[in-house]
């Protein structure tokens, strides 16, 4: 053998970057644990044994199929490849493009050749083209040319049904006692288990485990095939919809096999139309869903490497705030979506769009806390967490910490859109109408004055102007500046 394939844990699919090279005779194919990487932070468990228990399948699945395949613990990445370069006298390193700057920075003093990275539809050159001839980086019409390039729901040069995007049929609640499809449990076998044995010996965070994760390409598929038949059809109406008692709605829970490449995005969106050819699935849902897949997923890769390694450490608000004890420790209060939400995250690794946009980022921003406290947090505790996707998706979209350069306003609401697209208010302590006083909801009293205190920030943007006159014909903003104060106070010691 006189070249090693090094595989980082988020690229498993032999038929895409550095492996789609190899050669049986020639490669000796190498995955790395890195013990730097798992002692780093206190992860949510079930996402350490999805990611070490994926590329441990793999490994093994590469070796059945004929690879030599070396899978090593090593003190860091570096050291391992170096290592197994030693003991085997070859100085020959391939490896796929790298997901993150992390990672990049890491093989600079390594000599490595990259191959181009596949696992995304669009290459970062492309992309970066596109950034470069737009005024501002609207996700809208990046999201057109895909579609035209990629010829996904067209007639011709036109759209199929007339239009680009459906969002106007979506986003509704679920009707009363409504149940989506519940996803089917995957079996632990050996590898599973052993994983699970060895994470048990560390400092964790969340429940131990849960068997909704899939840990082999196979049972990826599977999930793929589950959501294709039972939950496709809702899936545009019901997108938006917090649900107390259907974790997933009508949700896909791919993002973690797109993004350890256990799934390719392609093979995605091609499953996906070949079931709306079939006629039973309204094109809203199609559309919504092929807009995550080829505009979002692919913009945000796309953005993330546009904006540059110090994207991440934008604080245009000068939030300061350490990160809330409620986000560690959902008994640390009375807020019933928080309380939900944290639970649920605790229990599966795991939540859909906008309880992590509209609650989890929006009381984040509201209270000013610091962006890269919680975008630690957030990548410690998510199933698919994954730099690319994190750091757009909180600097730009979640905290609007980069002054706007990504999402020309804030995503941010009072306790009504709460109310409106979840079932938590009814349960709670507080009331999503109320500002001011013992059942004023925080989120209310917080939106009002985060547009009172930013509205400096915000004058000239004419997207915020609808909010801040609401702004102006508030009768009680004093009250409503007390009310915060104490609200912010109690929410940093874990009191409310
Ligand atoms: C604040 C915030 C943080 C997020 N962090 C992550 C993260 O760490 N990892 C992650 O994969 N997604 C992240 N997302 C995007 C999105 O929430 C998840 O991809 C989605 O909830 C995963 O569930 P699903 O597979 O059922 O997605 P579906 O709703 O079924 O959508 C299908 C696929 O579209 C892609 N997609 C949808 N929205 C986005 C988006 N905004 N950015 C990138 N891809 C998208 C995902 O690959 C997803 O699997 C984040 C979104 C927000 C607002
Ligand atoms: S009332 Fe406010 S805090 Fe309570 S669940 Fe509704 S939005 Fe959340």
């Amino acid at each position: 053998m006189n070249r090693i394939i090094y595989v980082p844990h988020d690229l498993l699919n032999k038929n895409f970057g550095a492996l789609k090279k190899a050669d049986k005779k020639n490669d000796l194919i190498v995955l790395i644990e890195s013990a730097q990487t798992i002692n780093s932070k206190r992860w949510h468990s079930q996402r350490l044994q999805f990611i070490i228990s994926s590329a441990r399948h793999f490994a093994q699945e590469l070796t059945d199929s004929g690879f030599n395949v070396i899978y090593q613990k090593s003190a860091t990445t570096i050291q391992g490849l170096t290592q197994i370069g030693k003991q085997h006298k070859i100085n020959k390193f391939l490896t796929t493009y790298p997901t993150s700057f992390r990672r990049l920075e890491s093989f600079k003093d390594f000599s490595i050749e990259f191959v181009d990275n596949d696992f995304f539809i669009t290459p970062i050159s492309e992309f970066t083209d596109w950034a470069k001839s737009q005024k501002s980086f609207k996700m809208e019409g990046f999201y057109r040319q895909q579609r035209v390039k990629l010829n996904v729901l067209m007639e011709g040069k036109d759209p199929l049904g007339g239009e680009w995007n459906y969002d106007h049929e979506n986003r509704n609640p679920v009707p009363k006692g409504y149940k989506s499809h519940e996803l089917v449990e995957f079996k632990f076998d050996e590898i599973d288990n052993q994983v699970a044995q060895e994470i048990s010996q560390l400092t964790t965070w969340g429940e131990g485990q849960n068997k909704y994760w899939a840990t082999t390409r196979k049972q990826a598929l599977k999930r793929l095939d589950e959501f294709l038949k039972y939950n496709f059809k809702e899936f545009g109406a019901y997108e938006d919809a917090m649900p107390i008692d259907n974790w997933s709605v009508n949700h896909s829970v791919i993002s973690p096999y797109l993004n350890n490449g256990l799934l390719h995005p392609l093979e995605v969106v091609d499953a996906a139309l070949k079931k709306f050819e079939s006629g039973e699935i309204p094109i809203a849902s199609c559309e919504g869903f092929i807009r995550q897949i080829i505009g979002w997923r692919e913009y945000v890769n796309g953005m993330y490497w546009f904006l540059g390694s110090e994207y991440q450490y934008e604080n245009q608000l000068a939030a300061k705030r350490d990160l809330l004890p409620l986000f560690d420790d959902p008994s640390k209060t009375k807020m019933n979506c928080l309380a939900t939400i944290v639970t649920d995250i605790q229990e599966r690794a795991w939540t859909h769009h906008i309880p992590r946009l509209m609650v989890l980022s929006n009381l984040a921003n509201l209270t000013g806390v610091e962006p890269i406290q919680f975008l630690d947090w957030m990548r410690r505790v998510f199933i698919d967490a994954t730099d690319w996707v994190m750091v757009p998706n909180i600097i730009g979209m979640g905290l609007h910490a980069d002054g706007g350069v990504m999402m020309t306003k804030p995503y941010i609401s009072g306790g009504s859109y709460i109310s409106k697209m979840g079932q938590y208010c009814k349960g709670c302590a507080y009331d999503p109408k109320i500002r001011v006083g013992e059942k004023a909801c925080p989120f209310t009293t917080l939106y009002w004055n985060y547009l009172d205190e930013h509205q400096d920030k915000f004058k000239k943007n004419h997207r915020m102007f609808q909010q801040l006159n609401g702004l102006k014909r508030l009768n009680d903003l004093g009250e409503v500046r007390k009310q915060a104060s104490l609200f912010l106070k109690q929410l940093s010691a874990g009191e409310i």
